[in-house]
């Protein structure tokens, strides 16, 4: 019988971090693969679970700044989701939302230790970024100025949120069941580096066949859950793109819900789980209209299907570590308020909407802070051998993929974006230096008073080094 290796993290001062290793003995005996004719592998007990998010009534939709009424209708679902993995479990949880505040992860995340005794490092919470879900929390909080009746439903929909967050997770942990959990990686090509690639002209250079200009991640990285028999129970698979093939006035999970919508079809009685990569600076090219978005999600199930399908899954067995932390980015100068003052009076709709919102801070505090207090990086290390899965907040572009593939290896390294709290773009040193949207413009939306410092990439790298597992002195990919 192996012993299951569990990480605890004790929060410190600092980094908020130090690993108090326990030794647990578990329910892992090993068994052969027969169903996928993969290697022996160990079992593991594993849970899953889903609930709807749909708003239950007509309110304001999240993404575009364009948006200048309510939601009209429903494609499909809006769904949380939750995996459970080993005993403690880690716990992923999965949004159809644009993204969640950290108010709103903290108050799910002290739900679940109160109710579960899940220690804040084993969850992680990841929104696919759809453009076509509702307005949630604060996230993107200047990027329209509504009326106290839309804020209420706001603050409702968030709450209904939380709670059906804490229920699916409970569930999850409740159908912890023995598994077989394997892991693997396929591409899809779907993603295009918005930056660097005109979308008018993406279907010429395509049809020419010429490459598109990058840096892009077309990595989808697959954790399979199989029952003892062989029959699959779930996919989880990423992918760093922006849900933002839709910009209409229905909810929708965009091109990720079809995703899964396909794998659960191909597969009845499975769970298809999406989280969001590095995509903060990717799209899906062309879009807008349903068709499309059915077909990207339609290939994106395929190379999923492909990596279940080949039979070469890479089991989890071993110790499951679960670190987290919360460092404090810096941002640039930030003007002041008599600047904040000439733009209430000159700007445009947003920006005015930005400098009320910063002008409501200075009359409460008397100061804007010079820095984001409490930026989120998570990593788990899913059994001996197993990928290394950061968790980053905010929309990250590719550019941290590429970077921390790189130092980890990239077969190994699986980097979600979109994590626990989704307070702006996060640029790495290249695309805050070129500016842009994605390198400053976007603080409009979300209320912050500066682009980030220069720093900001070597922030985030030193503190994903510190939350990663240290691997054992005799090797590994590192
Ligand atoms: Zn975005």
């Amino acid at each position: 019988m192996p012993a299951f290796l569990f990480s605890v993290a004790r929060r410190t001062p600092r980094l908020r971090l130090a690993p108090l290793r326990l030794a647990i003995a578990c329910c892992a005996a090993v068994h052969a693969w027969a169903a996928c004719g993969a290697p022996a592998t160990a079992v593991v007990p594993a849970g899953i679970a889903r609930g709807i998010i749909t708003p239950e009534q007509p309110m304001w939709m999240a993404g575009y700044g364009s948006r200048d009424h309510r939601a009209e209708g429903k494609v499909h679902d809006l769904h949380v989701k939750a995996v459970a993995i080993g005993e403690p479990a880690v716990v992923l949880v999965t949004l159809d939302l644009v993204g969640i505040d950290r108010d709103t992860t903290r108050r799910i995340t002290t739900l679940l230790a109160e109710r579960h005794g899940i220690a804040r490092e084993r969850v992680a919470i990841n929104c696919s970024h759809t453009h076509c879900g509702p307005i949630v929390g604060s996230t993107l909080v200047t990027m329209f100025a509504l009326p106290q009746e839309e804020l209420d439903l706001r603050t409702a929909y968030t709450r209904m949120v939380e709670d059906r967050v804490v229920d699916c997770v409970g569930r999850a942990l409740a159908d912890r069941k023995p598994a077989r959990v394997g892991w693997g990686q396929g591409t899809c090509s779907v993603a295009v580096n918005r930056r660097e690639n005109k979308e008018a002209d993406v279907p010429a250079i395509r049809a020419a066949g010429r490459p598109l200009r990058g840096p892009f991640d077309h990595d989808v990285p697959v954790l399979a859950i199989h029952d003892e028999d062989g029959q699959i129970r779930a996919a989880v698979f990423g992918y760093a793109c922006h849900a933002t093939v839709l910009s209409f006035y229905e909810w929708c999970g965009d091109y990720p819900g079809f995703a899964c919508l396909e794998l659960e079809r191909r597969h009845p009685g499975a769970t298809a789980v999406f989280w969001a990569g590095c995509g903060g600076d990717q799209n899906p090219v062309p879009r807008r209209t349903l068709e499309l978005a059915e077909a990207y999600g339609g290939r994106l199930a395929d190379a999923v299907d492909a990596v279940l399908d080949e039979g070469a899954l890479r089991p989890i067995a071993g110790p499951i570590d679960a670190r987290y932390a919360e460092v404090p980015l810096e941002l640039a100068a930030i003007p002041d308020r008599t600047a904040w003052e000439k733009t209430l009076a000159e700007g445009n709709r947003f920006e005015k909407s930005r400098a009320r919102h910063l002008l409501a801070l200075l009359d409460r505090d008397g100061r804007l802070d010079a820095a984001y207090p409490a930026y989120p990086v998570q990593a788990w290390r899913l059994g001996d051998g197993g990928p290394r899965w950061i968790f980053l907040g905010g929309e990250v572009v590719v550019d941290y993929a590429a970077r921390l593939k790189t130092e980890f290896g990239r077969e190994t390294t699986w980097v979600a974006g979109y994590s626990n709290d989704v307070m702006a773009y996060i640029p790495s040193r290249r695309v805050l230096a070129e500016g842009g949207y994605e390198g400053a413009g976007a603080m409009v939306y979300y209320g912050l008073p500066a682009p980030w410092a220069e720093n900001v990439e070597e922030r985030i790298v030193d503190a994903v080094r510190r939350v990663v597992t240290p691997l054992p002195a005799a090797g590994g990919d590192r």
